[in-house]
């Protein structure tokens, strides 16, 4: 799959398929050449708990910013006990981060949106960049879905990646609701966050998430600060995201 057509196909050809099929089809289409990335949110449990069920020796990667709660970690033992899985741990540059905490501080992200997304450069985006690249991938699977904040309502179940040439982006989830979520999570006693049941909907840095309120989006809790500018990391969105800002 090389072309921007193609991939438009398949999506098109995908979006009949449930979040089950899609997973299935991701593993047994690439094989070791498809990772899960996970941040040990709930929807990403699905998708891990869907992708065992195939394949128990399927990759799967997360991002250790330094600065995650300590139930992340505690969820990230209890996963790998669970189902006997190795979870790949990335973590950032440590010369990036000593540069960046000399510099600006230990918390810089409630200073300005500009060193909100510097941290989050630098303990996330770069760090997954390079987990792409150590995987030796061509697809990763992500938890994303539409309703989680405006800037996802159109994402596909399949999509170019466009933040990572030659690499494709599955979303096996991006048609189900929250809800859903968690009628998956509750019917296969899915391990998750014990955030979840203080109140949080997604779940982040410790520093940069909050419970929600009820109306509130999913991810209102993250940077919870700033006004008026998309809840993303950088991840998630194009290569141009953060030069507009
Ligand atoms: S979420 Fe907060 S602590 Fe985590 S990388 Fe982004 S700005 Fe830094």
């Amino acid at each position: 799959m090389t072309t921007q057509d193609e991939v438009r196909k398949l999506a098109i050809d995908l979006e009949d398929k449930n979040a089950q099929e899609v997973v299935k089809w991701a593993i047994s289409t690439y094989g070791s050449k498809v990772a899960i990335s996970t941040s040990l949110q709930a929807d990403s449990m699905v998708i891990i708990d869907m992708a065992i069920r195939i394949d128990k020796n399927v990759k799967v990667f997360t991002i250790d910013t330094g600065r995650l709660p300590q139930q992340t970690y505690d969820l990230i033992d209890k996963v790998r006990e669970r189902y006997g899985i190795r979870i790949s741990v990335y973590f950032p540059d440590s010369e990036e981060i000593s540069q960046m905490v000399s510099k600006h501080g230990s918390n810089p992200f409630y200073r300005s949106v500009s060193l909100r997304l510097l941290c989050c450069s630098v303990r996330k985006v770069n760090p997954i960049n390079h987990a792409l690249e150590m995987e030796g991938i061509d697809v990763w699977m992500t938890g994303l879905r539409r309703t989680q904040v405006e800037t996802r309502a159109q994402t596909p179940k399949l999509q170019i990646d466009s933040s990572h040439p030659g690499l494709t982006k599955i979303n096996p989830l991006a048609d189900w609701s929250y809800d859903q979520v968690w009628e998956y999570i509750n019917s296969n006693d899915v391990p998750y966050n014990h955030l979840y049941d203080e109140g949080y909907t997604s779940i982040g840095c410790a520093p940069c998430t909050r419970p929600t309120e009820s109306g509130e989006s999913d991810r209102a809790g993250r940077w919870w600060w700033e006004k008026g500018i998309p809840k993303e990391c950088g991840i998630h969105v194009g290569p141009a995201w953060g030069r507009t800002i």
